[in-house]
């Protein structure tokens, strides 16, 4: 008997890739979950557009710009569970260490102040950045976060699984955060 698989997707908004690295750290292992999930959209998976009807979908990274704002709303309406993965997903963490500073003088201490050829703040192509870099948490229901700058692989495997199943994961022993 086939028993049918979840519909799993992974999305990274502002995050250094770290949590997603530590995700293919499961090695062997995400051969398991790939017998049980189909991994519907992700960085290694050739879709535009965020999927409808999505299980269950891991976050990595803050909310900084306008489009991850826009995006966390669409994941949120098409996810039966949004899991904050990581600290920057948790907590903002290293994008949110901008947040003390107005974006427009960041603007210009990045990419004019001291640049010699062709300083001028980037627009074209660019996503406009919201005033703080924040948690999903602060913009969407989060269903469960899993600390760690980035998560363990051993972790992140335990929440894979245990979700998988239907089961929602006790965390409370097993993550810390940084
Ligand atoms: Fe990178 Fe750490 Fe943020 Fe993950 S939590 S995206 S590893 S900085």
């Amino acid at each position: 008997m086939s028993l049918k698989k979840i519909r799993l997707a992974t999305v990274w908004l502002d995050g250094c890739s770290g949590c997603h690295m530590s995700l293919l750290d499961i090695d062997e292992a995400i051969l398991a979950v790939a017998q049980k999930a189909d991994v519907v959209y992700g960085p290694l998976v050739d879709a535009q557009d965020f999927p409808k009807a999505v299980d269950v979908t891991l976050v990595e990274g803050a909310v900084s710009s306008q489009d991850d704002l826009e995006k966390i709303r669409t994941i949120r309406l098409r996810s039966k569970l949004v899991v904050a993965l990581g600290d920057c997903a948790v907590t903002g963490n290293v994008p949110a260490m901008r947040n003390p500073l107005l974006t427009r003088k960041m603007l210009e201490r990045i990419y004019i102040d001291g640049v010699q050829q062709t300083p001028g703040v980037p627009h074209e192509g660019v996503p406009a950045l919201l005033r703080m870099a924040v948690p999903l948490h602060e913009v969407v229901k989060v269903d469960l976060e899993v600390p760690g700058c980035p998560p363990p692989a051993k972790s992140i495997l335990f929440v894979l699984s245990e979700l998988i199943e239907g089961r929602m994961p006790d965390l409370s022993s097993k993550v810390k955060f940084g």
